[in-house]
């Protein structure tokens, strides 16, 4: 690596050489630093700031982002991770997976970096535009060009098997696409035709309930009650509303959950609000002691998803916790919902109906949007689908899947804003998410007991304790898929979540 880089410093108070693994955690813990004053900078971007001071943050940002990879990429790091000798747990974990980030930020070429950067800056504001004006072929070949990007990408951090792991590997450590083909292939078995069975019944919850009169003020101050019953601690977060929610955990002490209100949709910030709060639950259970290393981090972002959907489907849709939020719902909402019965209420809250954007899908169909997208990135890598054939190939496997044509581009295959940012090998996430989140939920079902008397009661103590002993304050001591094992017994499975997906839907629909 070019460039000229510090002396290795001499710690200890006599000016004794520093032990060389805490000088690698020392050195690591700065860019994580780095980075957490980027999330505050950035969380504020969303929230706050006044939007002429986009400029300056833009700078600022870049600036944070340039210092980080500096510290990062830094060849002493290199030559630390050559001569440290871990003892212990921790410190093999911590090494293990520093060499990981090392490794890869080191074997990419910076011009590479730099020409992603620059192309993704450019590729969402044409992206933007074609979605608006439903014209896919502006945007061809831009993803052509970061299709190009994101192979060289993998051939320089390598891999073993598929170009795609290399992709996988930035977002779930370790998990390859073969893997995830077998699962989602069997969970794509036994999901459509659960979906044809509900869609042949014709039976459909009313559509009115949850578009009704919400104040949005009223949302507010039920969502963040919701959040700290489920045991968001808001002594060491905040909730605050942004165009599109998210959650940042700072670092210990500071996790802040965003989230959007609409007066005529429920669903947007209620649900919204559990699965952000799902997310900073995982942040706060993070061990502190840890902060800015690998066992203070969370596990892939297919753990983190799980978390979310854990507390916003599992536990946020199921009818004991209704039972105890439903008539506080009511108090809140008395005009909208005096007419409403509980099981009104859930039957619309669980919903199933095939329909074009993923971000609206219900929790079964939802998962088809994913493997179809992951079908696709899978194709591009390869070459076997060239970037202008898209909405060809989007549209018939949408037919095949879900036996519908999507009415425009706009909404199908240029819905999402992933392709144009870079971010091939993001989506099986989701999904992978939903699996775990199934799997965890079986076995805490086992090990708790009776956990919906707890629910009914508004209860959520034993779950929230549950998932922090046995998810949360690991961080990266084992990769997703071995944590999986470790909690559950079993690898990852597409059965949990069918299992699941059968139990709440066949007294809905009876099926
Ligand atoms: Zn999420």
């Amino acid at each position: 690596m070019a460039g000229w880089y510090e002396p290795a410093m001499n710690g200890g108070l006599y000016g004794e050489p520093m032990d060389a693994y805490q000088e690698l955690i020392d050195r690591f813990r700065e860019s994580k630093l780095l980075e957490s004053i980027g999330a505050i900078v950035g969380w504020d971007q969303h929230t706050y700031m006044p939007p002429k001071g986009a400029g300056h943050r833009a700078e600022q940002m870049g600036y944070l982002a340039k210092l980080g990879h500096e510290k990062l990429t830094n060849p002493h790091i290199g030559e630390l991770l050559g001569t440290v000798k871990p003892a212990g747990e921790i410190e093999t974990v911590n090494v293990r997976e520093i060499r990981r980030v090392y490794d890869r930020a080191v074997k990419m070429p910076s011009k590479l970096v730099e020409e992603i950067a620059r192309t993704v800056s450019q590729a969402q504001n044409i992206w933007a535009e074609a979605r608006k004006k439903n014209d896919f072929p502006s945007f061809a070949p831009w993803l052509e060009k970061i299709v190009g990007l994101k192979r060289a990408e993998a051939k320089a951090v390598g891999y073993k098997e598929s170009p795609y792991d290399a992709l996988l590997d930035e977002y779930e450590p370790g998990a390859t696409a073969a893997e995830i083909t077998r699962v989602f292939a069997e969970l794509r078995a036994d999901l459509v035709p659960l979906v044809a069975a509900i869609a042949s019944t014709g039976k459909k919850p009313r559509k009115d309930i949850l578009t009704r009169e919400y104040a949005v003020d009223r949302q507010h101050v039920f969502g963040q009650g919701a959040a700290a019953a489920i045991g968001f601690d808001f002594q060491a977060g905040r909730l605050d509303t942004t165009v599109h929610p998210f959650c940042s955990g700072i670092g210990p002490g500071d996790c802040r959950l965003t989230t959007r209100y609409h007066p005529r949709e429920l669903n947007q910030g209620l649900w919204g609000i559990l699965h952000e709060a799902g997310h900073g639950i995982y942040e706060q259970g993070l061990d502190p002691a840890h902060f800015g290393t690998p066992a203070g981090s969370f596990a892939s972002l297919g753990i983190h998803e799980s978390q979310s959907r854990l507390w916003e489907n599992q536990v946020g849709r199921c009818r004991p916790f209704w039972e105890h939020f439903f008539p506080r719902l009511q108090q809140t909402f008395p005009a909208t919902l005096d007419d409403v019965t509980l099981d009104d209420f859930i039957f619309s809250a669980n919903n199933v109906e095939k329909s074009f954007i993923r971000v609206e899908a219900d929790e079964a169909t939802y998962n088809m949007h994913i493997i179809l997208r992951f079908e696709l990135e899978q194709a591009l890598m390869t070459g076997d689908l060239k970037p202008t054939d898209v909405p060809a190939a989007w549209n018939e496997k949408f037919r095949k899947m879900l036996d519908l044509t999507p009415p425009s581009d706009a909404q199908g295959c240029l819905q999402d804003i992933h392709w144009s940012m870079g971010g091939l090998g993001y989506f099986p996430t989701y999904t992978l998410g939903n699996l775990y989140a199934a799997q965890f939920m079986q076995q805490a079902r086992q090990d708790l007991g009776d956990i919906d008397a707890d629910f009914r009661r508004g209860v959520f103590s034993r779950m929230k304790g549950w998932l922090n002993e046995k998810v949360h304050r690991p961080g990266q001591r084992h990769r997703a898929g071995e944590l999986c094992r470790r909690v559950t017994g079993q690898p990852l499975s597409h059965k949990p979540l069918i299992a699941y997906l059968r139990g709440k839907y066949a007294p809905l629909y009876g099926i």
